[in-house]
């Protein structure tokens, strides 16, 4: 019983056909026009409409109706969900197996003495790939034809009439009747009426579509506006932080200072006994890491907020490298790994702030000596960066080493691999975040390399180079 499609049917029997793609909403305005074609004319036209659906034809029953009682020649076929069956009633219902072809199509014939069109036309199922459209309904494609032609429609009226019969054999005689008494060749009518008809129904849709974007329009109105509000409201959260930190780092600072000075005094007292002298050092150390952490915390404020004044201006990498490793050697004295430079004395200046670059380096071979033992080794090398006028510089040590799942977490703030409670080496967990926003203020960026532990790390960067070439090594300027 289940039959294949009507379409194909069609273009078996009439390969000159040609095919075009409809949207559901040009179909539908046609569909209606048709419908209200058969209504206005005095026509006893023999009207057959398949649906995919019996909810689609729910839709339009009402129509069906009143056609109904100027034709007996009205066929309507739907796959059923809940009542559509085989009937005879004001009109003929054929309810086809969900599983026929049908239910992927849409038809309607209209063949009248002076008036015949048809519609034709199978469902193209939407891309999966594709995410689904915001008017999806109305979207949906199809494929097949709308026609005036009357040879066309008659072969469409034959095809569903034979269906109709295979569901429905009773029928036979009563749709041969209803075929052969519109076989006759009359003059089409006027097809101006139907056009207008056609365009209210086009208009009628366009209306629709219209309020929809005018709502969607809204919608997205007023997410900006909550999102502007957000916006603000993270702003003002952003300023309140800003000043939460630097008015606690001034006014931590101060006393700091007050304390530090004392226990400094207090430590080159000769009469202290040595066990106070311990508790002294002890204290003296401990104040010194919060001078730091202080110091980092303000300094990482004022550069994520901004207001750090950048005058970069051409610099030599090898003097910046100098100063940063002089006050290492002050800091550790000789418990430091062996540190050696590979940089050359004629590398192009590069276009930094000399004191931010100190930082950055003094930073950099600060965790290098934390994170390795005095027997390791740190190596101090650059090399043309992957852009045009840039230098990359590599400091890369044979230490503790990073796990390859934290080569990008180490740059977030007070990141430390022990956790801040099981510090072995003093620090703050600001350092390479601090590292990464200079860096990138000058346009360049920072990351680290590694074979994971206990296999060292390299910490490489960028900087930009001066375009005007370094003046020759040993002339004056
Ligand atoms: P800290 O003050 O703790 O050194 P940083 O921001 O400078 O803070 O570094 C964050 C964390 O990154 C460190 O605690 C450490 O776990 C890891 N790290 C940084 N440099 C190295 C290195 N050269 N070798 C191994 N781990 C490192």
């Amino acid at each position: 019983m289940v039959s294949q499609s009507l379409l194909d049917d069609l273009v078996a029997a009439m390969p000159q056909i040609r095919l075009q793609m409809y949207f559901k909403s040009s179909l539908t305005a046609l569909s209606h026009a048709m419908e209200d074609q058969v209504l206005a004319n005095q026509d006893a036209p023999l009207v057959i409409a398949s649906f995919q659906r019996e909810r689609f034809y729910r839709q339009e029953a009402h129509r069906y109706l009143r056609i109904s009682e100027q034709s007996d020649q009205v066929y309507v076929l739907a796959a059923p969900e809940a009542e559509f069956c085989h009937a005879s009633g004001q009109y003929e219902t054929i309810a086809f197996l969900p599983q026929d072809a049908l239910a992927q199509e849409w038809h309607l014939v209209v063949l009248g003495q002076t008036s015949a069109g048809c519609i034709v036309c199978r469902e193209v199922k939407p891309d999966e790939q594709k995410p689904p459209e915001l008017h999806e309904d109305q979207s949906r494609r199809f494929e097949g034809l709308w026609t005036f032609n009357r040879q066309i429609v008659f072969k469409v009226a034959e095809l569903l009439l034979q269906r109709i019969v295979q569901y429905r054999p009773e029928l036979a005689a009563k749709a041969r009747a209803g075929l052969s008494s519109r076989q006759s060749q009359t003059p089409p009518t006027d097809p101006d009426p139907f056009a207008e008809r056609l365009v209210t129904y086009l208009q009628v849709g366009q209306y629709k579509l219209d309020k929809a974007y005018r709502q969607m329009a809204t919608i997205q109105a007023e997410a900006y506006a909550n999102l502007k509000e957000h916006h603000q409201q993270l702003e003002a959260l952003d300023r309140t932080r800003s000043n939460l930190i630097a008015i606690t780092g001034h006014e931590l600072r101060t006393p700091l200072s007050t304390i530090q000075v004392c226990l400094e005094s207090l430590a080159t007292d000769p009469a202290i006994d040595p066990m106070r002298q311990v508790m002294v050092q002890t204290a003296l150390a401990d104040a010194e890491r919060m001078r730091k952490l202080i110091q980092d915390f303000l300094t990482l404020s004022r550069l994520e907020s901004g207001r750090v004044a950048w005058d970069p201006e051409p610099q030599s990498l090898v003097d910046a490298l100098d100063l940063a490793m002089g006050s290492l050697r002050t800091r550790y004295g000789v418990a430091l790994p062996k540190i050696r430079s590979n940089l050359k004395v004629d590398l192009p200046p590069v276009m930094v702030d000399a004191e931010w670059l100190v930082e950055v380096l003094t930073k950099l071979l600060d965790n290098a000596c934390k994170f390795t033992t005095p027997q390791g080794r740190i190596t101090i090398n650059s090399q043309p960066g992957d852009r045009p006028q840039t230098l990359e510089v590599i400091i890369a040590d044979t230490g503790r080493g990073i796990e390859a799942d934290r080569l990008e977490t180490v740059f977030e703030r007070f990141h430390q691999e022990e956790g801040a409670l099981r510090r072995s080496t003093g620090g703050t967990g600001l350092g390479l975040a601090i590292c990464r926003q200079v860096i990138a203020a000058w346009g360049g960026t920072i990351w680290a390399t590694s074979k994971g532990k206990n296999k060292g790390s390299q910490f490489h960067f960028t900087l930009p180079v001066d375009d005007r070439k370094l003046a020759p090594s040993g002339s004056n300027e």
